[in-house]
């Protein structure tokens, strides 16, 4: 897939347009989103978050603009937003954000708004705020309306998806570096993490490294347990690229030998209820019929109880976004939908496994964003 270039940018007006568009829809008068992922998305500003307000508005009708502190309109300008040509409401120190935001909003509706959303992140201080300066509105949750456009990626950002993808697969394919028999979670981790780094991103989110018992634990990072011979680990790590799209890759290795048969048992109906789910995603299939594929190979096989979280979660310029791949979730899939597969199991107090691959829904069905084997990998103890 081909990278953005010059020509195709990442981010273009299309994004606040179509938010635009969608709000009148759904009759939000004004969507208002501040420094975080959504702002990051719809204009390409990604700016810190912090007291002093900054926010984009977009009334459902006339022009969006954003609000910043005149001390940092030139990273404004500077950033990719600047190219957009969106206007830029500059506040000074002594001024109301608040009441220059709402003010302008106002004046391009012709009246004062009734519904509000604001970006399910915004900071309190920053939608309480809003809502002091528009005491007639009703504050609601953005997410109904940036989410329709953050869940189905462009090209550009599939490739951008595909690329860190890629960048946390050779990090995976270098674990034997680190991972043997003596060494503590702590120290892999930390040899992860300058790995991930290393390999094209620019943060590191998480690094999860869950040993033997610690397996057990989806959401395990790390500790001081040293990993033992023998040891079944879960090793799930993701980071963020220089474009902000994030990787989440879990693979599950045996240190220095083989582990005992009843793991080989139930890893393999593991692997075939990822299979089954990966094969399962097409346009117009729901999500929950997706973590359904996998969730009803571990049942048959005796293991259900001990997979207990969903099959997957939407990734973008966030690591978990829409869509959440869950029981209860009728949302049809569409082509250019980017979420995670990665059914687990976990046997509290011995070890657990989980196998974790980015997948984007295409008119054929999936492609897989991760590659690397997904069998039981034996690192050399
Ligand atoms: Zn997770
Ligand atoms: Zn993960
Ligand atoms: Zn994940």
């Amino acid at each position: 897939m081909p990278a953005p270039t010059a020509s195709q940018p990442l981010v273009t007006l299309d994004r606040v347009r179509t938010a635009r568009e969608v709000a009148d829809e759904t009759g939000v008068d004004l969507l208002v989103v501040t420094p975080g992922s959504d702002l990051r998305y719809l204009c390409g500003y990604d700016a810190h978050a912090m007291e002093r307000l900054t926010a984009l508005a977009v009334p459902r009708r006339g022009e969006p603009f954003l609000v910043v502190p005149r001390l940092e309109a030139p990273m404004v300008e500077a950033s990719p937003a600047g190219a957009l040509g969106l206007e830029v409401l500059a506040w000074d120190e002594t001024d109301d954000p608040f009441a220059l935001l709402a003010g302008a909003a106002t004046a391009r509706l012709g009246s004062a708004p009734a519904r509000v959303a604001v970006g399910d992140r915004t900071w309190a201080l920053h939608a309480l705020g809003v809502q002091g300066a528009l005491p007639g509105a009703a504050l609601e949750l953005g997410s109904p309306v940036v989410d329709r456009l953050r869940m189905v990626k462009t090209p550009a950002e599939v490739a951008e998806l595909a690329a860190a993808g890629a960048a946390i697969d050779r990090v995976h394919a270098r674990m034997g570096e680190w991972l043997r028999a003596g060494r503590t979670e702590a120290e892999v981790g930390a040899d992860i993490a300058a790995a991930i780094l290393a390999e094209g991103h620019v943060s590191v989110d998480f690094t999860i490294v869950g040993s033997g018992p610690n397996g057990a634990s989806p959401h395990h990072e790390l500790s001081d347990r040293v990993v033992g011979a023998g040891d079944v680990v879960v090793v799930d790590i993701g980071g963020e690229t220089a474009t902000g799209y994030r990787s989440d890759c879990t693979r599950t290795y045996a240190v220095g030998r083989d582990p005992d048969g009843e793991v080989a048992e139930w890893y393999a109906v593991l692997q075939e209820a990822q299979r089954a789910a990966t094969a399962a995603v097409r346009p117009g299939v729901t999500a929950e019929q997706v973590d359904a594929a996998a969730r009803e190979v571990i049942t048959a096989a005796g293991w259900g109880e001990y997979f207990i979280h969903r099959t997957g979660h939407g990734i973008g310029l966030d690591t978990h976004e829409a869509p959440y791949i869950v029981a209860g979730n009728e949302l049809p899939l569409v082509a250019g939908m980017a979420f995670s597969v990665e059914p687990g199991i976990y046997l509290p107090g011995r070890c657990g496994a989980r196998i974790e691959d980015i997948v984007v829904c295409t008119p054929d069905g999936a492609t897989a964003l991760n590659e690397g084997p997904r069998e039981l990998v034996v690192l050399p103890g």
